[in-house]
């Protein structure tokens, strides 16, 4: 038997199969999915069995030198997924693959056999090595010829063993010593009398009625290691070794809870979601709810109903919203049948989590964009929330988006996709008006909660009037009022985008490209203004060309700023600051919200990473400090991205008993994306976006790819980009737009100068062949590590 094998060696050259033969003692044993090493040239390396066949066009082929795995680590589906995903993101199958499974199994690792059965149902000769303790090491049985491949496969098969690969984890405690009473008869005759600080303890184990931390034991009853070790040596207490989490969200606390009766709204857009999972039918529907209308509870039914059929079910969810809140509720109705994958999780605790899927001990994995390969084999439902996130695309090879992994599963499994949100991706919003998708509104919050009023303030104004402070004068007004009652604010500055455009104080006016639309950035090292999508540039104005004023500056300023600021104009107000810089250290991020929540705050101050998932109901107020930051970041989504975080923003404002207002400080008031926010109209918003995106011609009414070429040498990403951009020109049909080759709006990182080639495209026959040949044409160069050519279809982000 051959097996076809992908290799671990990442190059256009080795991107394809390999066969090698199976040894004899390996057939049968050795199936698709496994790992296996194998020569390569001189070397041994690891790769991936694809296929097994009968026959090899080669006359001369090499055996298999080892079996890394006993058991598949990746599904027949995930193999097809695989080719599938490596074709779509351009990028090595190997890459492909390993992004399926843990990174624990990525390096290099001991295996260890574990017995999980009865020993005395082990065969004879393997029973001596599980007497003492119930792990082996792999090398040891298998190495040595104790056992076959083969048998330890059917014993793993039988439940009787497991193999598992150990992860070694630096500095990480994995367990801790624990204590816990014995039943025993003749307690009076094991300890004496006079022992009272023995008695002692035993009547607090008592208590307690459950184990104990050696070291808490001690530190509370006041004794000592030695005591306990007497009584542990009396047989009156055991001592045992018991696992600790590190992983924030394992240990959440939760209440069982409930279906809730659905509303008439809910009722009506889960009825189709079941129909999808009852006749086993794939269907992708676009769950347009605004904040509040119980989307949730519309995923938590849907799901029930999967694992009533005895399917599977995946949450994806951002991974800045992972919170144990989050997680609770998904605890809290489904139990220990949760997995939840984040990225807080370490090495191990992923590749355990990842285990208890493969071994079907959980039905539902909640978790950030990678949980979306989790190897279910029977799914029944995929969820993803908050669609429009761009962290669902992943940006580096394989640059895939989770929405398409997801519909790829959904039509492998036949089951129902959900894609939910308040603010629909405009892609995913115009094939739901196409019917590609299915749209199910959700138009109503289900408490009746109006959504907050909106006021909009024009900074210009502000400054007009003497006002050149960072709040307007409202906003101060609103601020004093909610401390005098004892409500809370929060005050949100948008950071992305700081400082690269360049915008007229008087007026508004930001300098944008004559051609597209899109507005110039500022390059310091030319002192000049450049586009990044057709590398028109212009000089840095001393005056705005729009009204003439000299107040023409680049935009932005940092939350430390701001915080300067509040203790000047509010000096009595306590601001809790959340930003990269006071979230670094693990936890803090939960630490800071929880103080706030208690009340220990008047204002949380903070970016992007607040917009989320804040739900007090003492939050009154919010309030935008410069709405207008993201609206200038060069990148045809940025209107989109305005209105999407504004209103994330404004529903966080009067979700409960108290109602909100909603304060947006803007340069820009008249803008659509701003300006329709105070009526919550989504609707209205899609229509005129989309306006805008067919004259641009920009998504959803083309298909985009971004070359981005780098190279330490100027010169040469210069020749290499031009040589790309006629390549492209000359390939591609007529009607496909190739812009470029220009400088990328980071035109140097790492000292590495970049440039960047943009194709626009309805329906590209030869798309991807053109694209692979570029990959295979500049391959040696490639990997010689000098130039880079990274291929981003459908990207997201355009530095
Ligand atoms: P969304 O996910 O759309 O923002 P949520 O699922 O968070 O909305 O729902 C908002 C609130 O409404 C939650 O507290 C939720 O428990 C509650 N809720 C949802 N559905 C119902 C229902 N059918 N009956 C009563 N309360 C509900
Ligand atoms: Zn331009
Ligand atoms: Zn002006």
């Amino acid at each position: 038997m051959i097996a076809k094998v992908i290799v671990d060696v990442p190059a256009s050259q080795t991107d394809r199969l390999f066969d090698y033969k199976i040894p004899e003692v390996w057939e049968g044993s050795i199936q698709p999915g496994m790992r296996v090493v194998v020569p390569f040239g001189p070397r041994k390396i690891q790769g991936f069995v694809i296929e097994i066949v009968r026959e090899s066009d080669l006359d001369k082929i090499k055996p298999i030198a080892d079996v890394l795995d006993v058991v598949p680590v990746l599904t027949e589906e995930l193999l097809q997924l695989g080719e599938w995903l490596s074709n779509q993101t351009l990028s090595y199958k190997l890459s492909a693959y390993q992004l399926m499974i843990p990174a624990a199994l990525r390096t290099k690792v001991k295996k260890e056999i574990v017995l999980c059965g009865e020993l005395h149902q082990l065969p004879f000769h393997l029973q001596t090595y599980f007497k003492s303790d119930k792990k082996v090491l792999w090398t040891d049985v298998i190495t040595n010829d104790k056992a076959s491949l083969k048998e330890v496969q059917q014993l793993v098969e039988a439940g009787q063993l497991e193999v598992r690969y150990q992860v070694e984890e630096k500095g990480k405690k994995k367990t801790e010593r624990y204590i816990k009473l014995v039943e025993v008869d003749n307690l009076e005759e094991l300890i004496p009398t006079r022992a009272a600080k023995q008695k002692e303890v035993i009547a607090f184990l008592k208590e307690v009625k459950q184990p104990i931390a050696v070291q808490s034991l001690i530190k509370q009853m006041e004794t000592t290691r030695s005591l306990i070790t007497t009584l542990v040596k009396k047989g009156v207490l055991e001592e045992f070794e018991k696992e600790v989490y590190r992983d924030p969200l394992a240990g959440v606390q939760y209440d069982q809870t409930k279906a809730l009766t659905l509303t008439s709204e809910q009722q009506k857009v889960i009825t189709p979601i079941l129909r999808s999972l009852e006749d086993h039918n794939h269907e992708t529907f676009l769950l347009h709810g605004v904040t509040g209308s119980g989307k949730t509870e519309v995923y938590l039914q849907s799901i029930d109903q999967a694992l009533q059929m005895g399917r599977e079910a995946i949450v994806l969810v951002p991974e800045i919203s992972l919170t144990p809140q989050m997680v609770q509720r998904f605890k809290g109705r489904f139990g220990s049948k949760v997995a939840v994958l984040h990225s807080g999780l370490s090495m191990g605790e992923k590749y355990d989590e990842w285990r208890k899927i493969l071994r079907k001990e959980v039905q539902v994995v909640v978790g950030a964009r990678s949980a979306i390969f989790a190897p279910f084999t029977n799914i029944g439902i995929i969820i993803i929330d908050e669609e429009h996130e761009t962290s669902y695309k992943q940006e580096e090879n394989p640059r895939y988006h989770a929405r398409d992994v997801a519909i790829f599963r959904g039509d492998y499994h036949r089951c129902p996709v959900i894609l939910g949100s308040a603010t629909p991706s405009l892609e995913s919003y115009a094939r739901a008006k196409k019917d590609v998708y299915r749209l199910l509104p959700l138009t109503t919050r289900v408490n009746q909660r109006a959504m907050p009023a909106v006021e909009v303030v024009d900074m210009r104004e502000e400054l007009r009037s003497g006002n050149r402070s960072m709040f307007s004068l409202i906003l101060l007004e609103l601020l004093r009022e909610r401390m005098k009652k004892g409500e809370q604010s929060v005050l949100f500055l948008n950071r992305r985008g700081y400082s690269t455009f360049v915008m007229c104080r008087d007026c508004g006016y930001v300098a944008t490209c004559e051609h597209c639309d899109i507005s110039l950035t500022y390059h310091r090292t030319h002192h000049s203004l450049k586009c990044h999508y057709c590398g028109h540039e212009e000089k840095m104005p001393n005056t705005c060309e729009s009204c003439g004023s000299d107040h023409i500056r680049f935009f932005g300023s940092g939350t430390q700023k701001v915080e300067e600021e509040l203790a000047r104009v509010l000096p009595e107000a306590k601001v809790i600051r959340m930003d990269i810089d006071t979230t670094r250290k693990k936890g803090s991020h939960e630490r800071l919200l929880s103080a706030f929540g208690r009340g220990e705050a008047d204002i949380l101050l903070g970016t992007q990473m607040i917009a989320k998932g804040l739900d007090y109901p003492k939050i009154t107020l919010v309030g935008v400090l410069a709405a207008d930051s993201m609206l200038h970041i060069p990148d045809f989504r940025s209107a989109e991205r305005t209105f999407q975080l504004m209103e994330q923003v404004s529903g966080r404002a009067g979700r409960h008993e108290l109602e909100g207002k909603v304060i947006i400080q803007s340069y820009t008031p008249e803008h659509y994306s701003i300006e329709l926010v105070k009526s919550h109209d989504y609707e209205a918003f899609f229509q005129t976006e989309m306006a805008q995106r067919k004259t641009g011609l920009y998504p959803p009414y083309v298909f985009i790819v971004l070359v981005t070429i780098s190279h330490p040498e100027l010169t040469n990403v210069i020749t290499v980009s031009e040589k790309i951009a006629s390549f492209l020109k000359r390939e591609l049909q007529e009607s496909t737009t190739v812009l470029g080759p220009v400088a990328s709006p980071l035109a140097r990182i790492k000292d590495r100068y970049r440039y960047q080639c943009m194709v626009k495209y309805r329906n590209e026959p030869r798309l991807h062949e053109t694209l692979r040949e570029i990959q295979q044409h500049f391959s040696r160069e490639m990997n010689q590590g000098q130039l880079q050519v990274s291929i981003d279809m459908q990207p997201y982000l355009f530095t």
